[in-house]
């Protein structure tokens, strides 16, 4: 046994090694889970804000661990993001997202399904085949995917990311700036990619009152004019009050999301919202 003083650092170090060991247990888990089927998807309600009709849903991923329960992203995706993973995991997402929404075709009015694009994901080639291989094989139209990119996806200079969202936006599909405001905001990419929306991040919303204008409402009322005199539509995340859905209708955000229009479900809970 050691000293005192070296027990502490034992007791950091087995800590350490046992978060280490987690880690690694769930990374390798990863690859048997998605085999497994212990992947699914919850869908969130993009409202608009004008008329209350349901525009779209975003694909949640979420994984029921056969020992730890159902696990977050937040718990995941990290780790799928640093090790590679996430390229089987979000192509796993894309594809069943699509061919979801696929399913639901034939009425007209059907919601589009909005689906987050992980950095490795935008910058790996072959992304571009394989949305449009998904948008045949599951005859989803185009207009009925949107994708979320992040501002860091569009950080590096590599022009590969920029041609293929092009290419993209050219077969039809929609692209979103997700968590707009929160990264690094260099608007160059605003002029250079074919966005079509803007996700504005929750933490603007939260800080809304229905009281006298606050330095959030002045920042989402600027982002607002920024979008729509860009063409762009704007969807304001974490809307968790009948308030907050008023203000932000007043400030005159396209959409809402958030708790007070519905939480991420199953997709036959969405279906039975389309009624
Ligand atoms: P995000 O893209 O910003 O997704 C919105 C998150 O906010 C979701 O958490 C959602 O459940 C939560 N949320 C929705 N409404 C409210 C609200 O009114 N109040 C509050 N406080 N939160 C609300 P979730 O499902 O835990 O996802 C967390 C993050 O994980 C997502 O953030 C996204 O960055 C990532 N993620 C989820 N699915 C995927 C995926 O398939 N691929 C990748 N690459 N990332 C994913
Ligand atoms: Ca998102
Ligand atoms: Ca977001």
């Amino acid at each position: 046994a050691k000293a005192a003083g070296g027990g502490r650092w034992m007791i950091y170090d087995a800590e350490r090694d046992r978060r280490e060991l987690t880690r690694q247990a769930l990374t390798a888990a990863i690859p048997t889970g998605l085999d497994r089927g212990e992947f699914y998807l919850d869908y969130q309600p993009l409202t608009s804000l004008r008329d209350g009709r349901l525009l779209g849903v975003e694909a949640l991923v979420r994984w029921r661990h056969p020992e730890l329960g159902v696990l977050r992203p937040d718990q995941f995706i990290g780790l799928a993001e640093e090790t590679g993973l996430i390229v089987p995991l979000g192509g796993w997402v894309l594809a069943e997202a699509c061919r979801v929404a696929g399913s639901w075709s034939g009425t007209g009015g059907e919601p589009f399904v909005s689906v987050n694009l992980a950095v490795r994901q935008v910058h790996r080639p072959g992304l571009v085949r394989d949305v449009r291989d998904l948008l045949r094989h599951t005859g989803l139209p185009p207009e009925r995917l949107q994708l979320e990119i992040t501002e860091s996806a569009m950080m590096s200079p590599a022009e590969e990311p920029v041609r293929a969202l092009r290419m993209l936006a050219d077969l039809g599909v929609r692209i979103a700036i997700d968590d707009f405001g929160t990264g690094y905001s260099n608007l160059a990419y605003l002029r250079d990619l074919p966005v079509t929306e803007l996700k504005v991040a929750g933490e603007f919303v939260a800080g809304l009152r229905a009281s006298e204008p606050q330095a959030d409402e002045r920042i989402l009322a600027s982002l607002v004019s920024l979008a729509h005199a860009l063409n762009l539509t704007v969807t304001a995340e974490g809307v968790e009050t009948a308030g907050q859905a008023e203000r932000l209708r007043a400030i005159g955000c396209d959409a809402g999301q958030g708790w007070h229009f519905g939480r991420p479900e199953p997709a036959d809970r969405i279906l039975a919202r389309m009624g």
